[in-house]
């Protein structure tokens, strides 16, 4: 395997690194490294053959002290049980900061989306649905999307769920069409998210004409490609994007919308016209301002950190920099804000499709959008003042914050019995 997607050893280094200026017992800090339960299901999924294929899913719960846990499924072939435990810890954090009552989750399942059918897909959905069924429940783990998910697989587990209880429960699941229960502005909050925390970094640092700065975003799934319609709209250059098969390039701004048109009827964004083709190493090098690492863990590493020649990483995914890469870019006075602040955009809309699911009352758009700004905004503010307080990196400083407040909940609950 490669070594730099060692993740789980990733999150226990930050959270070590973080430990150091918490105040709490060896005890609680080793109480907290630990997920509270991991469940493996294996279970066969009929391919549209006839011939049956087994296949391994996971689904891990970090911390619960705050509130039920929430957390992303992920289908990739390289979700392994230390991916996914590393995932549900990196949750935990996330929710903590930006204050929202929910404990850490992650699911998966070891596969590639892209060699299923849509029936394949729904039958493996289906099917993993119902293995997590002693786990779910709107009260105690609520799913989302992630990466090779998407709307229309949530809608498959909340319908899985609810032909199982017998009535619909909308709130099992966030990331849902709207049309079951979704709510506005989930499937571009956390691409958005990771601008409006950008924006926040640069403008804390004098930086407020956006057309004077040049982004790079790898990864154009949901966040990427979010992330890279927002820049464009609030006028960033968005000079470089990249997907699974390689990236382009054009220095002087790429035609976004363009681009999102093309590899919608393309599959890949290669090959775009007005654009020179590059690879995914190439675009974490690629001169620019901001670099936007939204594709997957552990892409920024001690073996390539000294390349980047971006002055700011905004972290679109979750783990993207090693605890190697991390010291790199700190000694080169590269600016990281790190995923848990960054890409937590998702997580606190995916809040408020379950608050609207409970309450059987939508918000329009601009509520949730309005919501959102303020709740990212003023979680950057305090990570910043507490980076600066203990003169600390921003990664650090957000953890330190996060785990705080995970730490406060657990002591004030008690240890059981
Ligand atoms: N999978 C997303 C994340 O990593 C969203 C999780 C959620 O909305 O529960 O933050």
């Amino acid at each position: 395997m490669n070594l730099h997607l060692d993740a789980y050893k990733t999150a226990l280094a930050q959270f070590n690194r973080a430990a150091r200026y918490l105040d709490f017992s060896d005890d609680l800090l080793e109480y907290m490294r630990y997920p509270r339960r991991e469940f493996t299901v294996n279970f066969p999924v009929r391919r549209d053959d006839g011939s049956m294929e087994m296949f391994t899913g996971y689904r891990v719960h970090h911390n619960t002290a705050l509130g039920p846990s929430k957390g992303g499924i992920r289908y990739s072939t390289a979700v392994t049980l230390d991916e996914v435990r590393a995932l549900a810890m990196w949750m935990t954090w996330k929710s903590a900061l930006v204050n929202i009552p929910y404990g850490g989750a992650k699911g998966g399942v070891v596969v590639d989306p892209r060699t299923l059918s849509l029936g394949e897909l729904e039958r493996l959905t289906r099917r993993y649905a119902s293995e997590l069924i002693p786990l779910i429940s709107p009260h105690s783990d609520i799913p989302a999307p992630d990466m090779g998910t998407n709307a229309q697989v949530m809608a498959w587990f909340m319908d899985t769920y609810s032909m199982t209880v017998g009535y619909s429960v909308p709130a099992i699941v966030t990331g849902k069409p709207k049309t079951i229960g979704g709510s506005e502005g989930r499937t571009e909050a956390t691409g958005r998210g990771v601008v409006v925390t950008m924006t926040s970094c640069l403008h804390h640092h004098g930086e407020t004409a956006p057309d004077r700065i040049d982004v790079a975003i790898q990864g154009f799934g949901n966040v990427g490609s979010n992330a890279a319609i927002y820049a464009h709209e609030c006028g960033y250059r968005v000079v470089a994007v990249s997907d699974i098969d390689g990236g382009i390039y054009n220095p002087g701004g790429l035609d976004i919308p363009a681009v999102v048109a093309f590899a919608k009827e393309r599959g890949s964004v290669i090959d775009f016209p007005r654009a020179e083709n590059i690879t995914n190493e190439e675009l974490l090098a690629i001169p620019c301002d901001v670099l936007i690492p939204a594709a997957m863990e552990g892409q920024l590493h001690g073996d390539n950190a000294h390349k980047v020649k971006a002055r700011y990483v905004v972290e679109g995914a979750n783990g993207p920099t090693t605890p190697e890469g991390d010291d790199i870019l700190n000694d080169r006075g590269i600016i990281v804000v790190p995923d848990i602040l960054a890409n937590a955009g998702g997580v606190i809309v995916s809040y408020f499709e379950w608050v609207q699911d409970m309450q059987a009352f939508f918000w329009d758009k601009s509520a949730v959008l309005e919501r959102l700004e303020g709740i990212l905004t003023a979680a950057y503010e305090q990570v910043q003042h507490n980076a600066e307080e203990h003169n600390i990196d921003l990664r650090t400083a957000a953890q330190v914050t996060a785990i705080k407040r995970v730490g406060e909940a657990i002591m004030t609950r008690g240890f059981y019995p």
